[in-house]
């Protein structure tokens, strides 16, 4: 039998890879690897880089290259077959790498190379990836001896058993509160809410609508129900999930303390001063102080506009909705009508103007003129109709032919089978390999949910139409393609998107966002469906003004999560007052603090159960960056070809060859500032 995923081809069979395929392939592939790490730690293999790399990484990117297939098919062409496979191999592959990540022979091994007599001759990109490898061994504690040792592993054994209690008891409490609500109180809920909530009722063998704190149902009875009382209820019950005002079996309060006490007590045994501190280590902020400060400042910046907005939603609210005393479960139900009184205008109108191919195209011209590349289609198995593969180039100069620099594959349609949401991933990176075999160019997945083309017109297919997020979302995703493709690292570790700090990673993606709000790019995107017809001046005007809409209000609301995230982490008796702490910012920061009984950091999974705990701050961290980076277009123009190729030289192409700061300084040649973005979101 031929397995396409021990396949040597250039790119991944897709077509032909099914799930009986995955356990064979691990049978050869990960025993392979196995003896790949006992050779490379072995005295026969020297502390050498490129004999390490010979022995190590070859296997390792073959393995790494047919699983990731089977996950990318796992996510986008899933079947029962396919998910049974899948999850039981998943435990191979995590088992090898956790013990891959301490081996404390490779480290040492690591180690001799980077203070031996050959580190001084390796070319920054390899001293990069070497400083990088040598640096995860530490932050996983293969420094560490004796109880030192058996205390740090206890340590990521509880607190990845805390933080999964942590989460489930958040979805406990989520689930723990049910209210039948009848037709009166429903009042101003849209109707397929209204319809969906009510089938759910009657398939509990209820009368009335079944209302839950699940998302889709509590956030538009917050912002829609006429009802106050109703909303009141919600809102409490949503505020007050897994604390200390509900049953003591979802109370979080203690797992928060606990959690908190722990991550202090890791970054103590790995020699940091806080966990904050520690957090930071390969990130690209620098201290815990340097994010604080980053905050706060904009938090002094972005006040007045909080102030201005709150004061125009309790005018409105009083005026027009008979609430003289705004309260927290109003705010959402205020902020909704006024933002229709002002700005109302249909999706379903603005859709009419972008149609897929047109978008497509608008984006490749802007990318091509921008970059000095071209795109064009390519041809390769894939595993629906629907999905595209292209390939880019860059034009050869006189009668030198084009050059490939990457290829990716576009899966724009959601159907069943295919995970929600849109990503970027890696198919495989750019790579001189060990081997001797030409230059390896890189290859990605952009992977959206667009809804499919519907209907015809003239006996023609009528083509998909998307949504203005849906375009923001293509644009956000082919930055992080260009990110990984672009690159001219040769050096697979720190080439495209690997190694780049986690902080600094959106950097491109939001980056492309901005052409989306930008009127000379986007009416280049448009052509209505039936007119050909651009997008009307006055329409995008009432978008954009929407799209600033409150941003005062929200930008405060984000410091604040992120400075008590911050601050939890980096100071030495916040395990132990976390509630004060959270009064505290609230004082500091917000305009208008929640009801005292609010206990949001109770669910505050992002930072208790997820990969946020002293890194919340990077959402707002990276718009600092996209929207700084994007101001040197508008100075020079939005299409200067000069600064276009000077970010895809500092930025695109040096990937994690060198710290994200250094590429941000030599492409804007100065450090971020934060006036773009409080321009962009209309607070300037
Ligand atoms: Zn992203």
């Amino acid at each position: 039998m031929t397995n396409p995923l021990l396949s040597t081809a250039d790119l991944p069979e897709f077509a032909a890879i099914r799930p009986e395929h995955i356990a064979p392939a691990l049978d050869v592939l990960l025993p392979a690897a196995e003896a790949a790490l006992e050779q490379a730690v072995s005295a026969a293999v020297p502390a050498d880089y490129d004999a390490l790399s010979a022995v190590l990484d070859v296997p390792l990117e073959r393995l790494s290259r047919a699983w990731g297939a089977v996950n990318h098919l796992n996510a986008v062409a899933n079947s029962p077959e396919l998910r049974e496979a899948y999850n039981t191999n998943l435990g191979r592959m995590t088992e090898f790498h956790t013990r891959l990540g301490a081996d404390e022979r490779l480290y040492a091994k690591y180690k001799a190379l980077a203070s031996g007599p050959t580190a001084a001759a390796l070319s920054p990109d390899r001293r990069q990836a070497l400083a990088h490898a040598v640096r995860d061994f530490v932050l996983s504690g293969a420094e560490l001896q004796g109880d030192a040792k058996a205390r740090f592993a206890a340590i990521q054994e509880r607190g990845a058993e805390l933080g999964q209690r942590f989460s489930d008891q958040v979805l406990d409490a989520t689930d723990g509160f049910v209210f039948y609500a009848n037709a009166e109180q429903m009042a101003g809920v849209p109707a397929d809410v209204c319809l969906q909530t009510h089938e759910a009722a009657a398939a509990a063998g209820r009368e009335g609508h079944r209302l839950t704190l699940q998302i889709p149902v509590y956030l538009p009875v917050l912002q829609y129900a006429t009802d106050r009382a109703l909303r009141e209820q919600l809102y409490r019950a949503y505020a007050t999930r897994a604390s200390e005002f509900g049953p003591a079996a979802q109370d979080n309060s203690g797992l928060m303390t606990e959690l908190l006490q722990l991550r202090a007590e890791e970054a103590a045994l790995l020699g940091q001063p806080s966990y904050a501190a520690l957090s930071l280590v390969p990130k690209m902020a620098e201290s815990p102080a340097q994010v604080t400060g980053f905050l706060r400042d904009l938090a002094q910046r972005a006040r007045p506009f909080a102030e201005r907005d709150l004061a125009e939603l309790k005018a409105f609210a009083a005026e027009h909705l008979g609430l003289p005393d705004l309260q927290a479960w109003d705010q959402p139900f205020a902020a909704e009508r006024l933002k229709e009184a002002r700005y109302a205008f249909s999706e379903q109108e603005v859709k009419q103007y972008f149609t897929e191919p047109k978008v497509l195209d608008g984006l490749f011209r802007i990318v091509e003129t921008l970059f000095e590349l071209r795109i064009r289609p390519d041809v390769a198995e894939v595993w629906h109709p629907s999905v595209r593969f292209y390939r880019i180039e860059r034009p050869g100069t006189g009668d030198a032919p084009p050059q490939l620099v990457g290829q990716f594959y576009l899966d724009p349609y959601a159907r069943s089978g295919k995970r929600a949401g849109a990503w970027m991933d890696v198919v495989r990176g750019r790579w001189q390999r060990p081997d001797g075999t030409p230059l390896q160019t890189p290859v990605a997945h952009l992977v959206c949910n667009f809804a499919s083309p519907v209907g015809q017109v003239d006996g023609k297919d009528r083509p998909a139409l998307l949504t203005h997020d849906d375009v923001i979302t293509l644009f956000h995703e082919f930055g992080h393609g260009l990110h990984h493709l672009l690159t001219q690292v040769d050096e697979l570790a720190v080439a495209g998107i690997s190694g780049v700090e986690w902080d600094a990673v959106e950097l491109p993606s939001q980056f492309m966002e901005n052409f989306c709000w930008e009127w000379e790019a986007l009416s280049r995107l448009t052509a209505h469906v039936d007119t050909g017809e651009p997008l009307p001046r006055a329409l995008f005007d009432r978008m954009v003004a929407a799209r600033n809409f409150q941003t005062g209000l929200q930008t405060l609301r984000q410091i604040e999560l992120s400075l008590v995230d911050m601050r939890l982490h980096a100071e030495a008796d916040a395990p132990g007052r976390v509630q004060a702490l959270v009064d505290e910012v609230r004082a500091e920061v917000a305009v208008n603090p929640p009801p005292a009984f609010n206990r949001f950091q109770h669910s505050f999974s992002h930072i208790f159960a997820g990969g946020y705990s002293a890194g919340y701050y990077s959402y707002k961290w990276a718009e600092v960056l996209s929207a700084d980076a994007f101001a040197a277009f508008e100075e020079q123009g939005v299409f200067n070809p000069e600064v276009g190729q000077r970010f895809r030289r500092e930025i695109l192409e040096a990937g994690g060859s060198r710290p994200a700061m250094d590429s941000f300084r030599a492409f804007r040649g100065r450090e971020p500032r934060i006036d773009a973005l409080l321009r962009h979101q209309g607070m300037a």
